[in-house]
């Protein structure tokens, strides 16, 4: 710590310290507090202002958590639990950002945090056994053990349409809203995309501009929110034995403690699912919808599309214009196979005399000008353009460090060439000493990420303090342990529906990028036992020296 700011103080000088951590949200914070109470030297690199993430960056309107608040939270600390309470089930960016500041304050984190600092390059010293890294701002980091908690959701992926900087207008990104907020009053308005952040805005962009245009290339389900005060039945699990609930979730599937469904669509009449789906809605919990359904609901095609059908009936029946509930209704994916998202008010904002959806499916995009933007059909004037097009998931970040140099000069972007290849979704062979924090190959965006973060760096931290016990100085995957990795997750995935859709979790939404499912689909709690079987089983898989 106190080697941290000596170096920071002498820019320009390399700063020595055992553990770099990129980034400074969730992962970032709780991985600063546990490499110093396990006692190591270190430092946080982080390209935003302040702490939070994901939770500094969309301050879009509207942003909110998807999973509940009690369960989207740090479980390390009883008292850190003791200390804070959320004021709804599902909280705004900015009660989440306070709750990411308090904990900072809290473990007393910003000290070692170096922020407007982006991690450019990452290079393996053969001889010294030590990662180099260079900054964009102030000194270079050398370190052991360099750790990219950089995030799944932190790369925005750039508009694929010409023209955009020929708009005279104002244009924003829901992932990097202004600070100050947007007047968007009196204006004319366009959202380009339909996933998460768009779902989440676009009601309340509605109730401010003169007039909405939200263009659409692919539909997806969406569930009410409900939201309000944390459900009292939750609120009563967990107050009743909290430590119990949390250890539950940590077994889960998803990292919310649910039961796992046993039975399946076909053992139960068409009252019966109806009645289990009705519950669900009304429940407004994404998780729940999810996984407590019916067992093959994410299985098997006509267990989903039971599912599907029932949800499809609930979009016609808020949307009043038929041919824009049919726009609205996806058709191309499995439900859960693409993430869904959850809503406040979202289908019956289309009612409201305001607002046009553009189906660019009928009626794509030709041209974005100065003064808004052509379809084949039609032109739109414009005051401002939202894009809510999301983000190079799971690999941007960690790709948009280049290069990241390994043993032997090898480079992460020519290793990763064909997809992401990595042992347990947090090492990557050939490369010591470097970890990921919910990296590609691990549960991550398919689950209660705070839950996946705590476990990725319990067991981080804790090997590298084993390690250091040891004697040894590095670790490092062996190829035939990652080649396994990579087979278990195709194995895996082809128990699941999520080879049947195009998304984000196979990089489908980024022109070029390789395809394949990133995220690891056996489960969280089965995740974490593997994990540990790799320790129990004296580090299997990987080399140590
Ligand atoms: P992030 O919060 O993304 O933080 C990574 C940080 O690394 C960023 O601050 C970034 O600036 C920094 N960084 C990246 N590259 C560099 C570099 N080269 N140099 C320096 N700094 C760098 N998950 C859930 O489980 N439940 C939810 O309800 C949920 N809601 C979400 C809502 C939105 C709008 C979004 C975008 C994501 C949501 N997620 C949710 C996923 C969310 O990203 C994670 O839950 C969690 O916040 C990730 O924390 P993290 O620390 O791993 O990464």
């Amino acid at each position: 710590m106190v080697a941290a700011r000596e170096s920071k103080a002498a820019n320009g000088t390399t700063q020595q310290v055992d553990v770099a951590v990129v980034g400074a949200g969730f992962a970032g914070l709780y991985l600063l507090h546990r490499l110093r109470k396990a006692g190591f030297t270190t430092v946080a690199l982080e390209e935003a202002g302040d702490v939070g993430g994901t939770w500094y960056w969309n301050r879009y309107p509207g942003a909110r958590c998807d999973i509940q608040t009690i369960d989207y939270s740090y479980t390390f600390d009883p008292d850190l639990e003791a200390a804070w309470t959320w004021s709804e089930k599902y909280a705004t960016q900015p009660e989440i950002l306070r709750y990411l500041g308090f904990v900072a304050d809290r473990y007393d984190l910003r000290r070692d945090i170096r922020f407007r600092t982006k991690v450019t390059e990452a290079k393996w010293d053969e001889a010294a056994q030590r990662w180099q890294l260079t900054t964009d701002n102030g000194a270079p980091v050398s370190c052991r053990h360099y750790i990219m908690a950089t995030g799944c959701l932190s790369a925005p992926k750039p508009p694929e349409i010409d023209g955009v900087k020929d708009f005279k207008g104002e244009v924003y990104f829901t992932g990097r809203w202004p600070h100050d907020g947007v007047d968007l009053a009196g204006k004319r308005v366009a959202v380009i995309g339909t996933g998460s952040s768009a779902i989440q805005s676009i009601p309340l962009i509605a109730e401010q501009a003169t007039h909405l245009t939200v263009f659409q290339r692919t539909p997806n389900f969406a569930l009410p929110a409900h939201n309000g005060p944390a459900p009292s039945d939750r609120m009563s699990l967990l107050q009743g034995d909290r430590a119990t609930y949390r250890e539950q979730a940590r077994q889960s599937m998803a990292g919310v403690p649910y039961p796992q469904q046993t039975v399946v669509s076909w053992q139960l009449s068409d009252a019966e699912r109806r009645e289990r789906f009705e519950r669900a809605w009304a429940a407004g919990d994404l998780v729940h919808i999810l996984t407590q359904l019916w067992a093959d609901q994410a299985v098997d095609v006509d267990g989903n599309k039971i599912v599907q059908d029932l949800i499809r009936e609930k979009i016609r029946a808020a949307v009043r214009d038929p041919e824009t509930a049919a726009a609205l209704t996806p058709h191309d994916h499995p439900f859960g196979a693409k993430r869904p998202c959850l809503d406040t008010n979202y289908y019956a904002t289309y009612n409201r005399p305001n607002v046009t959806l553009v189906n660019l499916r009928q009626e794509p995009i030709k041209a974005i000008t100065a003064s808004g933007i052509f379809t084949n059909g039609r032109s739109f004037d414009l005051d401002v353009i939202v894009f809510a097009t999301g983000f190079d998931a799971m690999t941007g970040a960690i790709r948009a460090v280049h290069p990241i140099t390994g043993r032997g000069g090898k480079s992460l972007t020519d290793v990763w060439a064909q997809g992401p290849q990595t042992y347990l979704g947090l090492t990557v062979e050939g490369f010591p000493n470097f970890f990921m924090i919910t990296g590609p190959g691990s549960p991550s965006v398919l689950s209660n990420m705070a839950v996946s973060i705590e476990q990725h760096v319990d067991w981080v931290v804790d090997r590298l303090a084993a390690l250091r016990a040891a004697g040894f100085t590095t670790m490092e995957p062996t190829e035939t342990a990652q080649a396994g990795w990579g087979r278990h997750m195709a194995d895996c995935s082809t128990l699941t529906l999520h080879r049947l859709a195009n998304t984000w979790y196979t990089g489908a939404n980024v022109p070029g990028k390789v395809q394949g499912l990133m995220p690891y689909t056996g489960g969280v709690g089965p995740y974490r036992s593997i994990c540990d079987e790799v320790v129990s089983r004296g580090m299997l898989g990987f080399r140590l020296t």
